[in-house]
């Protein structure tokens, strides 16, 4: 990188990706599911657990693909937090579902497992947990509430791959689980995404739903003499040359994930001071969660204006940002969706919060400007 800004993420190539494109070019199987696809997929069993993974275009196909297979129905409601990207709602829309959102907790900034069983009504048919920058849920409560009131759980694991929860994979906790390699996340492909099937009895339709509603992925295996068209379903699967360029990237999983976790460490012990002086909050990691360092954030005092600060940073070639505007506020979110109880640490929080420069590769020395100028800045608007 020569340009002497400093992006706010920068895709990491591991270096065989085009050397693995090049394989499927020549191997003249572009399609999706060809022997690319089926790598990642075991890879995929291998290290989450689950009994079946399915490699689709982006989590938001996932999430669109789990809400087929709950059979989500117009008028059904689906809890979930109102603080996330528009795809966890989306999908559920997308069916006719209801969105009921509830409030966040103030230190991981995930859904409050508290506030589920108050939200939950005679149509409620599923709680989506999203875990914000790799940090879990509380999975246990959650689970337990889903057993409670016969609720399905799907976890929006879009921020979580390589990130565990008391030992287990995210995404692999819930009935079902998605996962996004979208650029800007850590291991990625472009665009791309898989879904986490945990309750094997949903196994077989899911494959079904992602190959266009036929039973096509049973045909190639031998197990029926034709295919046709089973149920409603879309197409969801990526091609091999997504799959050959992801196969790259999941040989480096742990490394990629190694090299992120010492730069995020270091943004948080050299953040420590402004903690200590009260003017910032850093992240919060419950002990039973290991993260991924997908995302490093602070959250700024309230007597602090985001938007200044973040000028600061921009003026002086830092690209930090801000998050999710909360979707109950958003167009949409009012059309759509519904609101239970008060939401306002969401409110609170989303207007404080900020996210700095993180990627594989960040220099010491970048980090090191990233943390002189937001000092000065803060400083600057304290004083
Ligand atoms: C990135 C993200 C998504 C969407 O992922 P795509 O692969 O881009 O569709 C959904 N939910 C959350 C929480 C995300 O961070």
């Amino acid at each position: 990188m020569t340009n002497k800004r400093i992006p706010f993420n920068w895709p990491h190539m591991t270096g065989k990706e085009l050397y693995y494109i090049a394989e499927a070019h020549f191997n003249g199987r572009l399609a999706g599911d060809g022997p690319f696809t089926k790598l990642c997929h075991n890879w995929l069993q291998e290290r989450t657990g689950s009994s079946k993974a399915l490699l689709t275009h982006s989590c938001t196909a996932s999430l669109e693909m789990a809400a087929l297979l709950l059979d989500i129905q117009p008028g059904d409601e689906i809890i979930m937090p109102s603080y996330t990207f528009v795809s966890t709602a989306n999908a559920f829309v997308l069916r006719g579902g209801i969105p009921v959102f509830i409030d966040i907790r103030e230190d991981t900034l995930n859904i409050n497992e508290r506030f589920i069983e108050p939200a939950i009504t005679p149509r409620t048919r599923a709680i989506v947990p999203v875990h914000y920058a790799g940090i879990a849920c509380e999975m246990d409560t959650i689970m337990s509430i889903a057993k409670n009131h016969n609720l399905k759980v799907v976890e929006d694991a879009a921020q979580g791959v390589m990130a565990t929860y008391k030992g287990r994979a995210l995404g692999s906790i819930g009935d079902l689980g998605a996962y996004s390699f979208h650029e800007t996340k850590n291991v990625i492909s472009g665009e791309g995404g898989a879904l986490l099937i945990n309750d094997h009895k949903l196994s077989l339709r899911a494959e079904i739903i992602r190959e266009k509603g036929t039973n096509r992925s049973q045909f190639y295996r031998g197990e029926v003499d034709k295919y046709t068209w089973q149920e409603i379903g879309s197409s969801f699967l990526p091609g091999e040359l997504i799959a050959a360029f992801l196969w790259a990237q999941f040989e480096e999983a742990d490394k990629i994930t190694q090299k992120r976790m010492v730069a995020w460490q270091r943004y948080h012990e050299l953040l420590a001071p402004l903690e200590s002086s009260g003017v910032i909050r850093r992240p919060v990691i419950p002990k039973e969660c290991h993260h991924n360092a997908h995302m490093y954030y602070v959250i700024l005092g309230p007597e602090i204006d985001r938007q200044k600060i973040l000028d600061v940073l921009n003026r002086n070639d830092i690209n930090a940002v801000f998050h999710y505007v909360p979707l109950h506020s958003s167009p949409a979110g009012l059309r759509y969706a519904r609101a239970h109880g008060s939401l306002e640490i969401t409110n609170k929080l989303s207007e404080r919060l900020l996210r700095l420069p993180l990627w594989v590769d960040i220099t010491e020395s970048k980090q090191n400007k990233v943390i002189d100028v937001l000092k000065e800045a803060i400083y600057s608007a304290t004083h």
